[in-house]
Formats: structure tokens, sequence, C-alpha cells
């Protein structure tokens, strides 16, 4: 069997890769602050767990207070970076004051010459913010619920295994120690803690490369002006040969679009997109599909809606967007949006559907703009 110096060194080592991990994930992605307090936290855990590998023996009040506040401070850090991890807004007081808080427990029998309660203590606070950190994992399972999940529960055995030193030391009731304590428990929490902190570095890394990978993802399906999908996005989940009969859509095309760059400006142009896209987004529901295929130009999906309910909704969103009154000239002109409106037949494309919402949208241009255009019903192949 290892002794208990050399297994610190190890987990030393192991939380130091984890800390170069972490180093790398955040300097390639600064606003993932999560990762910076992780990392900040290992830092303090590894330059702990050194001084404690390597203490020799030693159990003085320096040789305890350093590496016990390092340890405790790091596992609050740890707590915070996972609490920015689930919530990027989360607040970093519960993490400070839970760290702060324990500092102060395990300091204060310390210097009253009670190293053995001051070491009980470092171990029921260490597994108090083991618990809390198993505790955010867990509460964010939905999100990716095997490795959530699997993090949960390494936290809660290190915290487990950490609350077992507490419990041994108070059953000995040896209040003064001489030199670091030295039980199974102590060996069980060794092991855990290299065992556990190796799992939840691994699991961690790869829950940052997922997040990150479907970030990307989202990027590349968003039309970065106003945030609806791209066009990419929208020819990803409908192929052009897919038969959609009942499906509508709608097109919609913003009425003298080049007036308003040219009056006021493309800022100006490219506000009144973002604009038209916050009334799409409002008029519509949460699972229409609303997509920007073009410089000025809306696709629309409303999957689920007859004929009368789509002409319904194109209509809520013209008079919507002319209720923003936004000007476009010195006449007290407005900017207004026109739309055409198609139903997929029995058998028809989504490339015919779509080039017949798009014929009936140059209908309602023609006719005078500001209006919802119906393509005629298609009952035949
Ligand atoms: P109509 O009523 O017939 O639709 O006239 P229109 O002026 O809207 O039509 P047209 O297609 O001639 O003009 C579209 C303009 O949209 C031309 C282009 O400069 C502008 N545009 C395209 N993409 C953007 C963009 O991302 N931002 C801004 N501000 N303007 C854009
Ligand atoms: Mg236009
Ligand atoms: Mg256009």
């Amino acid at each position: 069997m290892l002794d208990n110096a050399s297994l610190l060194i190890g987990i030393a080592f192991s939380s130091a890769s984890l800390l170069v991990a972490l180093l790398i994930g955040w300097m390639n992605a600064r606003q993932q602050s999560y990762l910076a307090y992780g990392a900040a936290g290992m830092g303090l855990v590894v330059f702990a767990l050194l001084i404690m590998g390597l203490r020799d023996g030693r159990y003085d009040l320096i040789s305890q207070f350093v590496p016990f506040s390092a340890l405790l401070a790091g596992f609050a850090l740890v707590f915070a970076g996972v609490r920015r991890f689930r919530d990027a807004q989360s607040s970093l007081l519960p993490p400070l004051l839970f760290g702060g808080t324990a500092i102060t427990l395990t300091a204060m029998p310390l210097i009253a010459g009670y190293s053995g309660i001051g070491t009980l203590m470092l171990n029921a606070c260490s597994a108090v913010l083991m618990f809390f950190s198993g505790r955010e994992y867990w509460r964010g399972r939905q999100d990716a619920p095997i490795p959530m999940v699997a993090n949960a529960m390494l936290y809660t055995l290190v915290a487990l295994s950490f609350l077992a030193c507490a419990i041994v030391l108070a059953a000995d009731g040896q209040w003064v120690l001489d030199r670091p304590p030295a039980n199974w428990a102590e060996d069980a929490n060794s092991i855990l803690s290299l065992v556990g902190l190796t799992g939840i570095g691994a699991i961690t890394l790869t829950l940052h490369h997922a997040r990150a990978a479907r970030r990307h993802r989202e990027e590349a399906n968003t039309d970065s002006l106003t945030g609806v999908l791209n066009r990419r996005a929208l020819f990803s989940r409908f192929r052009e040969t897919d038969i959609v009969a009942g499906l509508a859509v709608l097109m919609f095309d913003l009425d003298h679009f080049k007036q308003i760059n040219d009056r006021l400006g493309h800022a100006k142009g490219d506000q009144v997109l973002s604009d038209f896209a916050i009334v799409l987004r409002t008029e519509l529901r949460a699972n229409d599909i609303i997509a920007r295929i073009g410089g000025e130009e809306f696709c629309v999906i409303l999957p689920g809606l007859n004929r009368d309910a789509a002409r319904q909704a194109a209509e809520r969103v013209r008079l919507a967007f002319a209720a923003l009154r936004i000007g476009i000239g010195d006449s007290g002109e407005i900017a207004t949006v026109s739309a055409g409106l198609a139903t997929g037949g029995v058998d028809e494309t989504f490339s015919s559907v779509l080039r017949r919402a798009d014929d009936a949208l140059y209908k309602a241009k023609s006719s005078g703009r500001n209006q919802v255009h119906l393509a005629a019903l298609r009952l035949v192949a």
C-alpha cells in the first residue's frame, strides 16, 4: 500500500493536469468564466496538496493553517466554477461566504491549539463544499443527464469520504494531534479523491467540449443580425424534395426597404430588420420556424396551422409591424411588410410550396404592398 504522503503527491499531479486542461480551455474561450474559477481553484488545491505531501510528518500551526486554508479556498473556487457552469450569471456570494466561513471555522481551533478539532473542521467543511458542488450538477442534470449525474455522484462520494474523516476524528476524541491523522478514513479519502478528481476532470472537460460544440452548431444555424434561423438552418430542417402536404409556409419581404437604407442609413436598416424579427417572435408561437433567408426576406413555417389560421398569423405580423410606425421619410410614410402564403398540396414538395409562397408574395407587392396574398389551393398533385 502507498503511504498517505505519496498519495497526496499523486493527487497533486492529477489535479495539476486538470488545472492545465482547464487553463487551456479558458485561454481558448475567455468568456467562459467557470473555466477560470475551476483552474484557480485547482491551483490552490495543488498548492495545498504539495505542502501536505511534503510536510514530512510535521504538524505545527503553519503546516496546518497554510494548506488547510488553501484547500478550502480552492474548493470554494471550484464550487463557484461549478455554479457558473450551470448558470453563467450566478452570484459569487454563496461560494465566498461558504469559503470564508469554512476557513474561519477551521482556523479558530487551530490557533487555539486544538489541532484535532481544526483538522476535523477542515474535513467537515470540505465535505460541505464538495456536497454543494455535487448538488449543482444534480440540479443541472436535464442539460446532459449521464455526465451531470456522474459528476454529482463523484462529488458526493468525495464529500462522504471527507465526512468519514471528520467522524473518525470525532469518534477518537483526539482534540489535539501532533502528527497528521492516519486511519482508514484518511486512506479512503485519498484514494477516492484521486479517483474522483480524475473522473470529475475528464467529465467536466467532456461537458465543456460538448457545450462548445453545441454553441458552434447554434451559431452556424443562427442569423447573427436578427437571432432567427438562417437560410442554411431552414434548408437543413426541410429539404427541397421533402413532401410537405398541408404545411403552411409564409414568405415576408419588407416594403421599400432600399429607401429605408438610402434615406436613413444602413445601420437604421439593420435596426428595422431586428425589429421585424422581434415582431415575428412576439406574434408567432414558440414552435413556429422563423428564418431570414435573404436580405429583408423571411420565411416562416407554421406547423399544424390550416390556411385560415396561417393567414390570421400573417395578418397579425403585418399589423404589428405597421403599428411600430417606423418613419421612412419626411412624408409620414411608415415601414410595412408584404407576405405570401401557400399551404402544401397532396404530394407537394417543400421547394414547390416555397415557390408558390414567393409568387403570392410577388402578387402582394404588385397589388400595392402592406398586405398578405394567398396562393391558390392545390388539391391535386
Ligand atoms: P420592395 O418593396 O419591392 O421589396 O422594395 P425593396 O426596396 O425592399 O426591395 P429590394 O429587393 O430592391 O431591396 C432590398 C434591399 O435590402 C437592398 C439591400 O441593400 C438591402 N439589404 C439587404 N440586406 C441588408 C442588410 O443586412 N442590412 C441592411 N440594412 N440592408 C440590407
Ligand atoms: Mg423588399
Ligand atoms: Mg427583397
